[in-house]
């Protein structure tokens, strides 16, 4: 099984990660803990590509997220899940829909003709949406001391589109998508992504 979570800055999507995976193990499942961009060693050098700051286009950017998830799939993911693995990944192409997509103005039909070469109709499981208001998530992130990625100089409106597009993809595909409050605290939302994940994929 391949569960993918996703949501903006500030979502808490790694530590509710890590807190399903735990949950997971605790079932007696095998499990593997991978993020994107990144989860592969050469996925991991396109990201550092990608974070350093260069300022991409954002085509290009979608493009190389691609690049890094293929290698991400063929490498890390695909393995796993022939293994029995279930794999639990810190973001996937939802990110790109969002981020590339709805944030930056790649046109969808594009990032769906770059996910069609790249996944080859691959798609995950279950994705949870992690979804909290805009300001709440800057702020989450800014007391973490990691908002000053290179996402923070953009503005509220940016963040917006991404929570927005985030929202537009979970209506649309009810099947594969569960929309997660994160508002609460770290233990209620790992509570109420146990109980989702445990329903859906029992
Ligand atoms: O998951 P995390 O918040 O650590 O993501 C790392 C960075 O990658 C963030 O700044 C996120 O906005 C960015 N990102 C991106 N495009 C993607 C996936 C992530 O710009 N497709």
């Amino acid at each position: 099984r391949f569960i993918t979570l996703e949501g903006g800055e500030g979502a808490g999507k790694s530590t509710q990660a890590r807190r399903l995976a735990a949950h997971l193990a605790a079932r007696g499942l095998p499990v593997l803990l991978t993020r994107e961009p990144g989860g592969a060693p050469g996925a991991e050098a396109m990201r550092r590509l990608l974070l350093g700051g260069q300022g991409l286009d954002p085509v290009a950017e979608a493009l190389l997220v691609f690049a890094a998830r293929r290698d991400h799939l063929v490498t890390t993911i695909r393995p796993a899940l022939a293994a029995g693995i279930w794999v639990i990944s810190d973001r996937f192409a939802d990110s790109t829909r969002a981020y590339q997509g709805f944030g930056q103005g790649v046109a969808q039909a594009a990032i769906e003709q770059l996910a069609a070469v790249a996944l080859e109709g691959f798609a995950p499981d279950l994705t949870l949406v992690l979804d909290l208001p805009v300001e709440t998530g800057m702020a989450r992130a800014r007391g973490r001391g990691v908002a000053a990625d290179r996402y923070e100089r953009l503005d509220t409106a940016f963040h917006q589109r991404i929570r927005d597009g985030f929202l537009g993809i979970a209506a649309a595909e009810p099947g594969r998508c569960a929309l997660v409050d994160a508002t609460p605290g770290a233990d209620a939302v790992a509570a109420r992504i146990a109980t989702l994940v445990d329903d859906r994929l029992p």
